[in-house]
């Protein structure tokens, strides 16, 4: 019996990981600038929450959630999604934050969706997120598209466009989808399945389909912002206005929904050139219902997620991935088993002077040695042979200019590595 991985995951080599790792950093570096706080939650929640927050008819909960019965009978489904977990943990814990203007949060992990797999997309994926809860004001909103452009920039990422539009609010949700209803109304025949049956439950959703036979017909569509209230109007005007003061690049899109049914007003994208028709690096927006929708008092909130896959990806096409530093320092070489004990004494040296090393376990020969070393890509080897031990000396080898000498001591050796 052979192994894999499940159908539609993936390992991670070491490679991946750290360039996933140093990513993460980085752009939790910059999250940390506007004062968010990494919050970490558990990988499963009660299905009920999910159901609940990202929408019964939304396609994640109709057919792509992992759900299962664990021992206690309980539903539990793996998170396809972090906004759900926050709010949650928010509300749990609410009187830490309550006194404060704004709680901001970030997350990082992976995220579980039953999904057809295509380049780019997986079953677990990996999602670092934000989410803003407490502030209505518009200012929030271009503040987090400002550090979602500052993040990409921090990575090199210059060509990334953010795409913009308001979903309205509760006031004005049943005029934009009456709207869009009797503009599908003639055509809904000719949608694909999944599409004539958001026309019954979510017509909103329409908007979300990947079809490009459906796509083609959205082309006429009446603008949503059209039909915004004042309120919401008002706060779409100004998040573009501000968008523009502070030189962020955009492009209303009227046809932006996002999959998820808990956005209200601005939703967004930030989109990379390089991804063709999957193109969103970084999606999110406001949603001012959730909360209550959660159990809290109505509180306003504003967040986006990272795909950190797709971003990895157009790294590597961009070549801006970040040093991976795998290779090690030093290998260290001692054949007898005096000159072992010698070398595991310098390797705790070396190591307590940050120096990465490796050592030569097999013990077979000196040329074999280096190879080993060779291998792992080291700048040096340490050499501890019958000669080296009978002199008490140190032979130190640049396995770049294959140039060797011998030290007394390891404050010695110590100088010549760190050059
Ligand atoms: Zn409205
Ligand atoms: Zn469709």
């Amino acid at each position: 019996m052979k192994y894999t991985s499940p159908r539609g995951t993936r390992d991670l080599l070491p490679v991946e990981s750290a360039i996933f790792r140093k990513t993460i950093n980085k752009l939790l570096g910059i999250f940390n600038l506007f004062n968010y706080q990494e919050l970490t939650t558990p990988i499963f929640e009660s299905s009920g929450l999910f159901e609940r927050a990202v929408g019964e008819t939304t396609d994640i909960v109709e057919k792509e959630m992992y759900t299962f019965k664990d021992k206690g009978d309980r539903s539990i489904t793996l998170r396809p999604e972090g906004t759900a977990s926050i709010v949650r943990a928010y509300l749990e814990h609410l009187s830490e934050f309550q006194q404060q203007q704004v709680a901001k949060f970030t997350y990082v992990g992976p995220m579980f969706r039953y999904e057809r797999p295509q380049t780019g997309r997986y079953r677990q994926f990996y999602q670092l997120g934000v989410e803003a809860i407490g502030s209505i004001s518009p200012m929030l909103d271009v503040e987090t598209m400002i550090m979602g452009i500052h993040a990409l920039d921090s990575l090199g990422v210059k060509n990334a466009e953010i795409a913009i539009n308001s979903v309205g609010c509760d006031v004005c949700r049943p005029v934009i989808k009456e709207q869009l209803k009797e503009f599908v109304g003639s055509i809904v025949g000719d949608l694909c399945p999944d599409c004539q049956n958001r026309y019954e439950n979510n017509p909103l959703r329409i908007l979300d389909c990947k079809n490009p036979k459906c796509q083609t017909y959205f082309m006429g569509m009446p603008s949503m912002s059209k039909a915004l209230c004042k309120e919401c109007n008002d706060h779409f005007i100004c998040v573009l206005d501000q968008l523009d003061e502070n030189n962020i690049q955009y492009v209303v899109d009227p046809n932006l929904v996002r999959g998820l049914d808990y956005y209200t007003k601005t939703v967004f994208e930030i989109r990379s050139m390089l991804l063709g028709a999957q193109n969103a690096i970084c999606g999110g927006g406001r949603y001012d219902n959730l909360i209550a929708e959660l159990g809290g008092r109505k509180t306003p909130a504003f967040g986006f997620a990272i795909g950190l896959d797709r971003l990895v990806m157009v790294l590597n096409q961009l070549s801006l991935q970040p040093a991976t530093d795998l290779d090690i320092d030093v290998f260290c070489i001692g054949l007898e088993n005096e000159a072992q004990n010698k070398v595991f004494q310098i390797m705790n040296v070396l190591r307590k002077n940050n120096i990465k090393c490796e050592y030569y376990f097999k013990r077979n020969s000196i040329s074999d040695g280096i190879k080993q070393g060779l291998l792992f890509k080291a700048k040096f080897a340490i050499i501890l042979g019958e000669e080296e031990i009978e002199n008490k000396k140190i032979t130190l080898k640049d396995l770049t200019t294959k140039r060797q000498n011998s030290y007394d001591s390891i404050e010695e050796v110590l100088k010549v590595i760190k050059g």
